[in-house]
């Protein structure tokens, strides 16, 4: 009898131990889960969204065959993301692509067109994020990359880092058969002259308070930027730009920094910023709004809001994001006068706007 009851107890016993190991191999799972998050292929669904910088762009202060030029190029850029989509191709290859076009425009402070160093230098930074895979890659100022963001897609394919900078990152971009462009490459007249206002402004010592007071009142800023959701239900996001007018001390911003520039996990949403980078690295912008899907269960509009209309501005920085979810709803938020930006969704319905109101 006792040996019976013994043996029960044993039994028992047993069966807790398993039940225990049983819960704690299903929480391990659901980590892993997350690392690796499959959504469903919806040929029906993709979508994609793209910046070209956020700040003081005001209808009176621009002329109509400018705004007419910038809708062009947006335009040029979303449908060439929306066509790779369209025909099945990755969430990652429609960023990048995307992204080429702007940085080949110089309206955009990204590649051609990037704003001046102190130094009347050009240093250029961009990241890349898969959200299939959370694999990342970024680089950060580089001086002789056409098209950085095609640099941060190889730090993220083909080596063990996620970030490198200045020489060190232009020495494996010749070994990875990069054609490194001449520095005078990225001048153009405009960006050269907006440098030279603020060092004008800087010598009289005229007090310097925001975004554009700082650093460039006159350019549009025009960091670019693009997040995507492909028909496998994958999401990539990814940011270029040439920084801030006059940063010095090889100065990097938000940009190239992942969960802060940009972020994609294809649990939550992918992301990509514009603005202040100082703020916008003290925020984790980009991470910031996929913790609040992820862990509070916000929608991708409220917790862009959030932290667009209140964290930010809270801290002091100004500027605004492009986003996309898991289920193809976007956001195009910002809390400066205006962003340039763009959205195209499965059905090839295309918003592209520049100020506030929806124009
Ligand atoms: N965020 C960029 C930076 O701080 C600038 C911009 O978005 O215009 O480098």
């Amino acid at each position: 009898m006792i040996k019976f009851k013994t043996l029960t107890l044993l039994i028992g016993f047993i069966a807790l131990l398993s039940c225990k190991n049983e819960t704690k191999s299903t929480s391990e799972t659901s980590i892993s889960d997350t690392l690796i998050e499959k959504n469903e292929t919806n040929p029906e669904n993709f979508g994609i969204v793209i910046h070209g910088g956020a700040g003081t762009i005001l209808k009176e202060n621009m002329s109509d065959s400018l705004e007419k030029a910038y809708k062009l190029k947006l335009e040029e850029a979303i449908r060439t993301g929306h066509e790779i989509l369209k025909n099945g191709g990755t969430a990652m290859e429609a960023v990048t692509k995307t992204i080429n076009i702007m940085e080949d425009s110089p309206l955009f402070n990204a590649g051609k067109g990037a704003v001046f160093t102190h130094e009347e230098t050009n240093e250029l930074d961009a990241s890349v994020m898969d959200g299939a895979t959370l694999n990342a890659g970024a680089v950060a100022g580089v001086t002789r990359i056409k098209n950085p963001i095609d640099l941060a897609l190889s730090v993220m394919n083909d080596s063990p880092h996620v970030m490198l900078s200045g020489k060190g990152a232009e020495t494996f971009a010749m070994e990875k058969g990069f054609e490194l462009v001449d520095p005078s490459y990225f001048y153009t007249k405009n960006r050269f002259e907006s440098l030279q206002r603020i060092k004008e402004r800087e010598s009289k010592n005229i007090a310097v308070n925001t975004f554009e007071d700082v650093y460039s009142k006159d350019s549009k800023f025009g960091t670019v930027g693009c997040a995507a959701l492909d028909k496998n239900g994958n999401l990539a996001a990814g940011t270029s730009t040439g920084g801030m007018t006059n940063k010095r001390w090889n100065r990097i911003g938000d940009a190239p920094i992942i969960g802060a520039g940009t972020y994609a996990n294809n649990a939550t949403c992918a992301v990509s910023s514009t603005g202040w980078g100082e703020y916008f690295i003290r925020a984790m912008v980009a991470h910031d709004i996929s913790a609040m899907m992820e862990y509070g269960g916000a929608t991708l509009q409220d917790a862009a809001s959030e932290v667009i209309q209140k964290k930010v501005p809270n801290l002091g920085g100004d500027g605004g994001v492009i986003a996309i979810d898991k289920d193809g709803n976007v956001s195009m938020e910002f809390n400066t006068a205006g962003m340039y930006r763009a959205h195209m969704n499965a059905k090839g319905e295309l918003i592209v706007g520049i100020y506030k109101q929806n124009e």
